[in-house]
C-alpha cells in the first residue's frame, strides 16, 4: 500500500506511523516529492487500510494495483540506478558488458577483456558455471574461472559479471565478482533469487526462456524483498515457433518493463538471435527502443569457443557496434563514452590530488534543466558536484583559478554553427579540453499548467534557440521573443511572473524541475539538432590513448600557407573532422584556424607530424587530446 503524508506531518507523527509499519512486518520505502510525501509499505498486513489511513499524519491510503509491489514503479517513481564501482546502470550513459559466453582460460580472458575495453566495454561477463543442454557439453571451469575474472579486474579495472547456478556458490561469489547473474534458465528458482537477494551483490536478472514480463518481474520482487534494491533487468529473448534464431527478441519488453518497474533494463542481443551476424542490427535497435544498456558475447576466436561461438562477435565487429551506438546513443538522449573508465579514474585521481572532495567540481553556464546542466550530469554522472556560473568567461576563470576541477562549454551546434565567444576563450585561458559530449536537443513551448498553445503572447529563450526553432516561431509571428541567459533560467522566470500568457523554450527535463508543462514538443526545426560541448580542465588527461585533438593555429600571410598545412595531415593519413577560421584580435584580416584531427597529437607517434606543422605556422596551441 501507498501512504500519503498529510503536509503538515510532524515528525513524531512519522516515526510513530513507521514504527507500526515495521511491526507489522512491512517493508518501508520513503518517497519525497514536490508536491507530497508518501510511504510505500509492502508485507503481507493483516489490518484493514482503513486503520493506517485514521493514523495521525495519513492523508490516504491507496492499494498497490500490481501483483510485484517494490519493483513497481507505484512505489518508486524515478528510475533507478544500480551502481557497480564507477558504472551507473540505468542513467545517461549506455553500458556496455560484454566477454566470452564461458571463462576458458586466463590468457583468453584476459585478451578477450583488453580488446572489448579498448572498444568501450565497462563491465567483463564470462562464464564459470555454465547452464548447458547437455551434460556433455563443456560446463565451465569452476572456481578456477572465478580466480581469472578477478584477474580480469586487477588487469583491466573492469568489473566481472558471472552466472550463479546454485546457492551454494554463493561464498565463493562473494568472494570472487562484482555482479552475480541469474540465467533465464533460473529465472524462477525461488531458492536462487532469495539466495541472491541476500548476497546484496548487484544482480542482472535474465528473462526466462518462456516467461511472462510479469513473471520477470516478480521473480525481481523475490530479490529485492530480501533487502537487494541493485537488480539489473535483461531481456534475451524468448521461445516462439520462429526457429530462424535461436529465440525472439522482444523488444516491446523495453519500453513496458520501463513503464511498469524502476529498475534499469538491458539487453542481450547474443542469446536473443544466437547468429553472429543478427547480433549487431538487434543491438542497435535496442538502444533505440530505450535499453539502458548490453550484454553481447564477444571471443578472441569464436571458431574454437567453448561454448555460443556461433552467436559471438569478433573483436572488430565488436569495435563497429560500439562506433554505431556512439552515434544512436544521442538520439535518445544517452551516451556511450568509449573511454568512460579511464575517464572516472582520472576524475577520482584529480578530485583527491586537491583534496577537494565535496567541494565545486564541474562548472557550466545556465542553471538547473539547462542543456549545459544536462552535459555535465551526462559526463561526470551525479556523483559530482555540478555549480552553476553566470557567463562563459567565469566558466573559464573558475577552471583557471582552480575554483573546480573542470568545466563544460559548447562549442558547436549544428543548426546554427559555432559558439564562437568560446573558441575565443580557449585561445585566451591555458586550459585543456579533456573530453566532449554530444547532446541531441529537443526545444519544447513551455507553459504553466492548463495554459493554451492559442493564449500565449510572449515567448522566453536563449537567441540560439529562437533561431534553432525559426520555422515553428515563424508561423507565430505575432509572438514576442524575450531572450534569456539559458533556457532553464527562462522556464523559471515564465513560472516565476505567473502569467498564462507567456510561455519559455526549453527541455522537458527544465519543465519537470520547475512543475510547468509541455505545451508543444519538439519545435526545432531539424530534429538533427545537435550541440557539441567539450571539458576543459588543468590538468591534462593522462590515461589511455585519445581519439581526437583539437589545435589552434596561424600561419603566415603568404600563397599557400594554409594549404601547406592540410598538406601535412593528409600525406601522413590523419582525418581533419574540423576546420573553422576565426579572426585574431586587433590584426585585421588575419585569422587563427581551429582544427579536430582524429589522431592523438600527443602520443609519441605524432611527434615528427607536428614538427612539421610547428615549421608551417606562425603560432600552434594544443587545445588538448581527448
Ligand atoms: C549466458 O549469459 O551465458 C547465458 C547462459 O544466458 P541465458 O541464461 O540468457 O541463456
Ligand atoms: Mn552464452
Amino acid at each position: 500500500m501507498i501512504l500519503v503524508l498529510k503536509k503538515g506531518i510532524t515528525q513524531k507523527e512519522k516515526d510513530y506511523i513507521v514504527r507500526i509499519l515495521k511491526e507489522d512486518g512491512c517493508i518501508i520505502r520513503e518517497i519525497v516529492g514536490v508536491e507530497e510525501t508518501v510511504l510505500g509499505a509492502v508485507g503481507r498486513v493483516s489490518r484493514d487500510l482503513r486503520f493506517y489511513e485514521l493514523l495521525p499524519g495519513v492523508a490516504r491510503v491507496i492499494p498497490i494495483s500490481k501483483s510485484y509491489k517494490l519493483v513497481s514503479r507505484e512505489i518508486h517513481p524515478h528510475n533507478s540506478q544500480v551502481k557497480i564501482g564507477d558504472v551507473v546502470v540505468g542513467g545517461d550513459r549506455i553500458v556496455v558488458i560484454a566477454g566470452p559466453c564461458a571463462v576458458e582460460s586466463r590468457e583468453q580472458a584476459i585478451e578477450i577483456a583488453r580488446k572489448v575495453r579498448r572498444y568501450g566495454a565497462v563491465l567483463f561477463r564470462g562464464g564459470a558455471f555454465k547452464p548447458r543442454t547437455s551434460p556433455y557439453s563443456f560446463q565451465g571451469l569452476g572456481e578456477e574461472g572465478l580466480r581469472i575474472l578477478a584477474e580480469v579486474r586487477e588487469d583491466t579495472g573492469m568489473a566481472v559479471v558471472t552466472e550463479i547456478t546454485s546457492p551454494n556458490q554463493a561464498d565463493m561469489m562473494m568472494k570472487y565478482v562484482d555482479v552475480v547473474q541469474v540465467g533465464a534458465r533460473n529465472m524462477q528458482n525461488f531458492e536462487l533469487l532469495r539466495c541472491v537477494g541476500r548476497m546484496g551483490k548487484p544482480v542482472l536478472l535474465k528473462r526466462g526462456l518462456a516467461a511472462t514480463i510479469e513473471e520477470l518481474l516478480m521473480s525481481a520482487e523475490y530479490i529485492l524483498s530480501e533487502g537487494n534494491d541493485n537488480v539489473i533487468l535483461c531481456e534475451r529473448g524468448i521461445r516462439t515457433f520462429e526457429r530462424y534464431t535461436r529465440n525472439t527478441l522482444d523488444l516491446t519488453a523495453i519500453p513496458v518493463i520501463k513503464k511498469l518497474t524502476h529498475l534499469p533494463v538491458i539487453v542481450d542481443p547474443s542469446h536473443a538471435t544466437g547468429i553472429r551476424e543478427k547480433v549487431i542490427p538487434m543491438a542497435r535497435a535496442a538502444v533505440a527502443a530505450g535499453a539502458d544498456g548490453l550484454i553481447v558475447e564477444v571471443h578472441n576466436d569464436p571458431e574454437k569457443a567453448l561454448s555460443d561461438g556461433p552467436q559471438s562477435l569478433y573483436p572488430h565487429q565488436f569495435e563497429r557496434l560500439m562506433r554505431d551506438i556512439y552515434v544512436i546513443a544521442p538520439v535518445v538522449g544517452k551516451q556511450l563514452d568509449f573511454s568512460y573508465l579511464d575517464k572516472a579514474l582520472f576524475i577520482k585521481q584529480e578530485i583527491v590530488a586537491r583534496g577537494e572532495v565535496g567541494q565545486k567540481k564541474v562548472v557550466f553556464l545556465g542553471e538547473p534543466g539547462s542543456f549545459g546542466h544536462k552535459a555535465c550530469i551526462q559526463y561526470f554522472g551525479e556523483s559530482v558536484e555540478i555549480s552553476p556560473m553566470s557567463s562563459f568567461r567565469e566558466v573559464f576563470d573558475a577552471v583557471q583559478h582552480g575554483n573546480a576541477s573542470f568545466g563544460i562549454v559548447p562549442l558547436e551546434n549544428t543548426l546554427t554553427g559555432s559558439i564562437h565567444e568560446n573558441y575565443d576563450l580557449l585561445l585566451e585561458y591555458d586550459l585543456n579540453i579533456v573530453g566532449e559530449i554530444t547532446l541531441r536537443v529537443v526545444h519544447n513551448l513551455i507553459s504553466h499548467p492548463g495554459s493554451r498553445i492559442e493564449s500565449i503572447k510572449r515567448v522566453f529563450s536563449h537567441p540560439q534557440v529562437f533561431q534553432q526553432c525559426r520555422e515553428f516561431l515563424e508561423r507565430h509571428k505575432e509572438w514576442e521573443l524575450v531572450s534569456a541567459r539559458d533556457t532553464a533560467t527562462s522556464v523559471r522566470r515564465v513560472k516565476e511572473r505567473r502569467n498564462p500568457e507567456e510561455a519559455a523554450i526549453a527541455s522537458k527535463k527544465a519543465a519537470e524541475i520547475h512543475g510547468m508543462e509541455v505545451i508543444k514538443e519538439g519545435i526545432e526545426t531539424n530534429p538533427r539538432n545537435y550541440t557539441r560541448f567539450v571539458v576543459i580542465s588543468r590538468q591534462k588527461l593522462t590515461n589511455g590513448p585519445a581519439r581526437k585533438s583539437s589545435l589552434i593555429y596561424s600561419t603566415s600571410d603568404t600563397p599557400g600557407a594554409l594549404y601547406k598545412t592540410l598538406r601535412i595531415f593528409a600525406e601522413n593519413g590523419v582525418n581533419l573532422v574540423k576546420l573553422e577560421s576565426r579572426p585574431i584580435h586587433g590584426k585585421p584580416w588575419e585569422y587563427m584556424f581551429y582544427v579536430d584531427l582524429e589522431a592523438d597529437v600527443e602520443s609519441p607517434e605524432f611527434q615528427k607530424i607536428l614538427d612539421e606543422l610547428r615549421r608551417k605556422t606562425e603560432y600552434l596551441k594544443i587545445l588538448g587530446s581527448y
